[in-house]
């Protein structure tokens, strides 16, 4: 599917925004932009406090501060559900006290009917909630909710549409995010995320490139291009274009230093993409390439489309030829039905490939997932199994880190140590973190610094002058 990007459709929110600021104008109010989850909801976020900044909001910094909360939900994890509850159970005290502060739900958990129904049971003191697919329509809801005095709740089951050339406001000017698509097809069977963000849907290249451009006038010197899928990008638009072709032509963009991308599946990473990271420097020498699990019956259930052996080819391949490339990935332990025989396989895939790091994680059952109704392995047997996989990636990716030690490698600086301000704190192509003497520019600019030490996860330098 591709989706239309709706110009009448942004010009009718800029109109609500406008609204917005004439209701509010003048109070002094406050938001803050509370986000759970991954970098999509990141950038949701950053869109969401763009609006809220034209309306004429200022950043509050702790919730009670706040006039409007508006909480990102995650949904991948069951953790993150808890987080949530816990932090509204936090806000009726705030209500209590500040009668006009408006509490705001979005983002994926409230694409689940049972999350809505137990707000409405638990949480009747929520304003307002929306989803994943009409977030841009936040300024018209927010407008409701603040001429109607009731709660507003607005969940789209779907939708074709694409509203971007809304206001944002970067979390870093130097730095930003830039959706390319939106859903995913593959039904991986433990994910939610095909059920609450929709069938995918590419962006057309010509706005991809034009928002990256505004954002190089405006200072940005690195953009991550987003999709849960990125490979499969391109697929129903017009225009025929590969996620390689794609990422070229951002990279050509002149005031553009770095170019990350996020998220890999890898049954659909190409040759193709491969050789063109590998020919252009601008292009981040990181793939995050989610492994879930090296065993080829567990993988089958999981409905991945490869095996453990085809995943370590494609890994092997990626390290020769892009020398330093650094190749993080995600696990899971304790899929249902998984033996000890399965985590050994798990554990030589980590072996071989050497990730530079993954997040380890417990299988979460998630409700409406064909794996949530598989039988559920025991606390005790994956926490185990988990410890194993877990020490095995602190073992090869602490080696792998070390790898740099010595040699001196560009930084773009993201800003002061947080606990040392003679410091900077940036990040190298890899995307490994460098703390490094200040001297010089500070955040936004590219540096040299000698990596003098590795400390685990982490590199101590200094700026290097030659
Ligand atoms: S590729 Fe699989 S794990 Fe990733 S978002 Fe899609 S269904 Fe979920």
């Amino acid at each position: 599917m591709t989706g239309k990007n709706n110009e009448a459709e942004s010009k009718r929110q800029r109109d609500y925004i406008d609204k917005v600021r004439e209701t509010v104008e003048g109070k002094g109010l406050k938001y803050l932009v509370v986000t759970f989850g991954c970098q999509m909801n990141e950038r949701d976020s950053e869109k969401i406090a763009g609006a809220l900044r034209e309306m004429g909001y200022e950043q509050a910094f702790r919730e009670e501060d706040a006039d409007i909360i508006v909480y990102n939900t995650c949904t991948v994890r069951d953790n993150a559900d808890k987080r949530l509850y816990g932090r509204l159970g936090v806000c009726k005290a705030y209500k209590t006290s500040k009668k006009d502060m408006l509490i705001a739900l979005c983002g994926c958990m409230m694409q689940e009917e049972q999350v809505i129904e137990k707000i409405g049971r638990s949480y009747p003191y929520v304003d307002l909630i929306f989803g994943t697919h009409n977030i841009y329509k936040f300024p018209e809801l927010l407008y409701r909710r603040l001429s109607s005095g009731s709660r507003i709740i607005d969940i789209w089951k779907e939708t074709g549409d694409i509203v971007e050339d809304l206001p944002t406001l970067r979390k870093y000017p130097f730095k930003t995010g830039i959706n390319i698509m939106y859903g995913c097809d593959n039904f991986c069977s433990y994910c939610i995320v095909p059920y609450v963000r929709g069938r995918e849907r590419s962006r057309d290249p010509k706005e991809i490139l034009r928002e990256a451009e505004r954002a190089a006038d405006d200072g940005v010197v690195e953009v991550m291009l987003l999709g849960q899928n990125v490979n499969s990008y391109g697929k129903g638009l017009d225009t025929k274009v590969t996620f390689a072709e794609l990422l070229k032509e951002v990279a050509s963009i002149d005031r553009i230093r770095r170019v990350r991308f996020m998220t890999s599946h890898p049954k659909d990473l190409s040759p193709e993409l491969i050789r063109v990271i590998a020919d252009n420097e601008k292009i981040a020498r990181h793939i995050h390439l989610p492994l879930q699990s090296g065993s080829d019956r567990i993988l089958k259930d999981m409905n991945r489309h490869y095996t453990g052996e085809q995943f370590t080819g494609l890994a092997l391949r990626i390290r020769a030829e892009i020398p330093d490339v650094a190749i993080t990935s995600d696990i899971i332990v304790g899929f249902p039905g998984e033996t000890e025989k399965d985590v050994d396989d798990t554990i030589a895939v980590i072996e071989k490939v050497r990730f530079d790091g993954a997040f380890t994680f417990e299988y979460s059952p998630r409700t409406g997932t064909p794996a949530a109704s598989m039988e559920q392995l025991s606390k005790e047997y994956v926490q185990k199994n988990f410890d194993r996989v877990l020490g095995t990636v602190q073992r090869v990716s602490k080696e792998q880190a070390a790898r740099f030690e010595g040699r001196i490698m560009e930084v773009l600086t993201e800003g002061e140590d947080e606990k040392d301000p003679s410091r900077y704190t940036g990040r190298l192509s890899q995307n490994t973190v460098v703390h490094f003497t200040k001297s010089g520019p500070g955040p936004g600019a590219m540096v040299k610094v000698k990596l003098d030490e590795c400390a685990g996860f982490y590199y101590n330098g200094t700026v290097w002058v030659p």
